[in-house]
């Protein structure tokens, strides 16, 4: 894939870039190396200002930022103003919480014999990140932020779509003040991942991005020994239940669904509704779907722009192809214009069945799926029934049934009556092909810190550490 700007609303390149070379790659490497032995020895007070310096320089920005971002995938320029502020209170969350995240934490030091004993969290060193162009700036951050507070460095292979966006990011925090090499971006196509995370000086990896893409990485780490947090794909369900307020949930599963152009790996993309209020709640959704504005990304009254890329447009459609060749049925859009960039319309499709690609695959457009069931166990059943696990949402106003679908949905989040969305507060993620390890809050921090037991005996006590050495 060239490395390059193209706007997706008219299909022109904007700026083209070369690949960096072995010896630029690995001059970076080096770079971080040398930033991590500096910033390890910085106290979390320094690395915090630089951080919310960081976020100061976001908010100040955040319209030209917003301006690149829209031009290089297509998003709307509304949300990519509500990513930019998002990314600086996720700055100023890890600049405030990072010292109780990091602090020591104490262990019952009576039951293992010790005078003390502690959980220290230090950093590791440098970190390849690598990372998807539909939220460009915002999936980085939130491995940036942590990284950084912890004292690692980032080594940035962002998607090839999107390299304004990443060469920003290293500038970003260049002029934050964190030392030169902290967070680096690398110019370069996924080739460049294997010698990259081969490179002893660097220590693990962390991908955003497709199942395919999860797999290679994972198979590089496992041969070199090293940590990945992946975060993948999704089909998520949005269960709608018969006491659901369907008014609010047919509202929100079109933003869900839509929200990013369609491109979000917690967008709701299959729909399951009981059959009791199937018919209600298809017609109100598809009525919401159509009436969705598609057009230029940059306009205020724009709600859904273009799709990233040619080829993901193609993909949405031929899944779609593939459904109603085998006899599913289009509820409204299903077409895409004869314009020039990458559009396509909102669109419903329901009589699904399990044959069908999009029964089981991820849809990465404006596409919803609608399924009917007459059942709880049969909405569980459809809703668990793909190989991802990423997030998922459920519509009741039973609390019995509230409590059920919190423990037997399977997936890295449950959102009850509201859409998956992702807080710097809390831990995102998922479970089986939606990848592994979490993101955001402690945890997130932690996954790239090397979780240190510490155990003090008393002198040569005969419970000293040579008695407990395994
Ligand atoms: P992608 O093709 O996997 O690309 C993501 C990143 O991985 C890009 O930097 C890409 O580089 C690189 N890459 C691709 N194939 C690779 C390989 N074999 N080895 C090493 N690196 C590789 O994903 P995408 O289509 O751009 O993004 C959409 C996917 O990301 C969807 O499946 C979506 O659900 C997922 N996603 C997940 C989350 C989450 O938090 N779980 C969030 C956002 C998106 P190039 O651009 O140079 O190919």
């Amino acid at each position: 894939m060239p490395i390059a700007t193209t706007n997706p609303t008219t299909g022109q390149v904007l700026k083209s870039f070369e690949a960096m070379s072995a010896e630029q790659l690995d001059a970076a490497i080096e770079r971080a190396d040398l930033a991590y032995q500096r910033l390890r020895d910085t106290t979390i007070d320094q690395r915090g200002r630089w951080l919310t310096a960081a976020a100061d320089l976001l908010e100040a920005e955040r319209d030209e930022t917003a301006r690149l971002m829209t031009s290089e995938m297509g998003k709307t320029y509304a949300a990519a103003k509500a990513e930019v502020t998002k990314c600086a209170t996720a700055c100023r969350f890890y600049a405030t919480k990072a010292a109780e995240f990091l602090a020591d934490e104490p262990a019952d030091a009576g039951a293992v014999k010790a005078t003390r004993a502690f959980i220290r969290y230090q950093p590791i060193g440098p970190v390849l990140a690598v990372m998807p162009w539909n939220f460009p700036l915002w999936q980085v951050m939130r491995f940036a932020a942590p990284a950084l507070m912890a004292g690692n460095t980032g080594l940035l292979k962002h998607a090839s779509n999107v390299p304004q966006t990443a060469l920003l990011l290293e500038d970003l925090f260049r002029r934050a003040g964190f030392p030169e090499g902290a967070f680096t971006t690398l110019l370069a196509g996924s080739d460049a991942v294997d010698p990259v995370l081969s490179d002893p000086r660097v220590r693990a990896a962390t991908l955003t991005g497709s199942e395919g893409a999860g797999r290679s990485i994972a198979q590089i780490a496992g041969r070199e020994l090293k940590k990945t947090v992946l975060e993948l794909g999704g089909s998520d369900p949005f269960v709608v239940m018969p006491s659901a307020d369907l008014d609010r949930a047919a509202e929100v599963a079109t933003t869900a669904r839509c929200q990013n152009n369609g491109q979000s790996c917690i967008a709701a993309k299959r729909f399951i509704v009981h059959t009791d209020v199937f018919d209600a709640f298809a017609e109100r959704f598809a009525a919401n779907m159509s009436a969705l504005r598609v057009g230029d990304p940059m306009d205020d009254t724009t709600d859904v722009g273009p799709l990233a890329t040619e080829r993901g447009r193609d993909e949405v459609h031929a899944q779609v192809r593939d459904a109603v060749d085998q006899g599913a049925t289009v509820l409204c859009g299903g077409e895409p214009p004869a314009r020039d960039g990458w559009w396509y319309p909102p669109t419903v499709v329901t009589d699904l069945r399990p044959e069908m690609r999009m029964w089981s695959e991820e849809v990465f457009g404006p596409v919803a799926g609608l399924f009917r069931v007459s059942s709880y166990d049969e909405a569980i059943e459809v809703a668990n029934g793909t190989t991802f696990g990423l997030g998922s949402n459920a519509w009741t106003r039973d609390p019995r049934e509230q409590e059920r679908f919190a423990t037997d949905l399977d997936a890295g989040n449950v959102f009850i009556n509201g859409m998956t969305t992702s807080f710097p507060e809390l831990p995102f993620g998922g479970v089986r092909n939606s990848g592994y390890g979490r993101e955001l809050s402690a945890l997130g921090m932690r996954e790239f810190c090397n979780v240190k037991t510490v155990w003090v005996g008393e002198g040569a006590a005969s419970a000293g550490a040579g008695a407990h050495a395994e």
